[in-house]
């Protein structure tokens, strides 16, 4: 098995092993412990074999290849691959097949990237430990009594296993960097708009974004590149070139000044984790980076804006899945209005269900003023807050969770527990930066610990920079 894509691709490229091979090694792989991580809803052999077919033709001929051509990697179930089961990992999709690409599926074609399976997640990615998929419970890799977090657990745990060497997440609150630190990876919320989100299934259309999860720096660095740039079909997206982040990689950070927030590192921060912290700041300063205590006043109010901005646009996304169109659709009912809601009734989960009527609650009229507009503008004073930093820092760190992974269980009846581990991530979603989890050392039980480095808008390469420099320095 290889460790990184970029061990895979230099095997490829000196033919140690075909593109085909590789493929048939990770469903290999797949069939030996999918059984007990439960990380994916599907696989997606017809497409994969097709790339790899197309790979080695490439490669026989003599023709260039994208960097990443080849790799096997796994998409999250929210991401519309054309002619796939696209679920979301509820039962109001489970027979929904994807008419269309999404962007993203589109660039891994382009970039001869394998898809070879869909990934298990939070129904419609809600959620902090894919506890809430409607099919599975996924397992995290390193103690499979515990979760691998949320909601893009299926993408993570598949990497962390060994079922691919790369997947795709997507991140409203904290999904891919929160799943990464609990399974110790390397998972990148890119800035809103560098990642188009044409074909993501939306949840919270002014937060969502697609990243990517690797097991090293300079393989995220590479996906991201493959995945990011301007989409016409999404009006948010950002137009300006995609720079090359991982021929660009620069460890030397000397002289550069990192701000540690100071409200992520007060009471709450379980013990090894805070330590883990202070190893990674310590290094940084071996490094030769000046430390700068920063405040963000306005953390405080971030779980608070967070869900009442994400489930009023969640309430109004979810409001297409009617029985008329997409899959599920009720049976018996004895007017519109009853196939409305026996069909919402039945096919969204709990934690849907929960989110859907807090929105429409916070939008109603009445309501809209003290609850979404106060949010909004709050949103604006984080956003504040974060603007002052950055005129004094080069880079935030915090970790990326408090704890580390919990136990299967201990947490879904108590959804308020369950928001708290979102304190580190939310913010960055409602400030539209990008940021990432680095792994970094681990608990007592041997489970891992993320780093979260937070950049300006659109400074990837300097997050990169910063991550790479301590993972190269470990
Ligand atoms: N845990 C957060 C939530 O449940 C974030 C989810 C996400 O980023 N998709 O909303």
């Amino acid at each position: 098995m290889f460790k990184t894509a970029m061990e895979a691709r230099n095997a490829l490229y000196s033919k140690e092993i075909s593109a085909k091979e590789l493929v048939d090694l990770y469903y290999k792989k797949i069939d030996e412990v999918e059984k007990n991580i439960q990380a994916l809803n599907s696989l997606t052999k017809e497409i994969a074999y097709k790339t790899a077919q197309l790979v080695d033709k490439k490669i026989a001929n003599g023709e260039n290849i994208p960097p990443l051509a080849g790799i096997p990697l796994i998409i999250k179930d929210n991401i519309c691959v054309k002619d796939t089961l696209t679920t979301a990992s509820s039962k109001m999709l489970e027979n929904f097949i994807s008419p269309y690409n999404a962007t993203v599926a589109e660039k891994l074609n382009e970039n001869l990237i394998p898809i070879i399976a869909k990934a298990n997640l939070d129904e419609f990615a809600m959620g902090s430990s894919t506890e809430n998929s409607a099919f599975k419970v996924t397992k995290n890799p390193h103690n499979l009594n515990k979760v691998p977090g949320g909601s893009s657990g299926g993408s993570a745990a598949s990497v962390a296993a060994g079922e691919a060497l790369l997947s795709l997440g997507s991140d409203t609150g904290g999904s891919i960097r929160l799943p990464a630190s609990f399974c110790g990876l390397v998972g990148i919320k890119p800035t809103y708009g560098r990642v188009s989100r044409y074909g993501l299934i939306a949840f919270a259309s002014s937060l969502d974004q697609i990243g990517p999860f690797a097991n090293t720096v300079e393989d995220a660095a590479l996906l991201l590149e493959a995945i990011s740039g301007y989409d016409t079909n999404d009006s948010t997206s950002i137009n300006v070139s995609v720079p090359k982040y991982a021929q660009n990689l620069d460890l030397n950070i000397k002289g550069k000044k990192i701000g540690v927030i100071k409200e992520l590192l007060a009471e709450g921060v379980q013990f090894e984790v805070k330590e883990s912290i202070e190893k990674a700041i310590q290094k940084y300063k071996d490094l030769g980076a000046e430390i700068i205590e920063i405040s963000l006043p306005h953390v405080k109010y971030a779980i608070a804006t967070y869900y009442i901005i994400a489930t009023a646009e969640a309430s109004s996304n979810l409001a297409r899945y009617d029985g008329v169109r997409y899959t599920y659709r009720a049976k018996d009912c004895k007017n519109l209005i009853d196939m409305f809601t026996k069909t919402r009734s039945e096919a969204f989960g709990d934690e849907v269900k929960r989110r859907i009527m807090l929105g429409t609650y916070v939008l109603s009229s009445g309501y809209y003023d003290a609850y979404y507009k106060k949010a909004q503008q709050v949103r604006a004073l984080i956003k504040e807050d974060y603007n002052k930093a950055f005129e004094k820092v080069d880079i935030l760190l915090s970790p990326t969770c408090p704890t580390t992974a919990f136990d299967i269980n201990s947490k879904v009846s108590d959804p308020l527990s369950m928001y708290l581990t979102d304190i580190g991530t939310i913010t960055i979603n409602l400030a539209g930066l990008p940021a990432m989890s680095l792994p970094y050392g681990v608990d007592k039980d041997n489970m891992p610990i993320g780093v979260q480095l937070i950049a300006n808008v659109l400074e990837e390469q300097k997050l990169l920079n910063f991550a790479y420099a301590l993972e190269q320095a470990k």
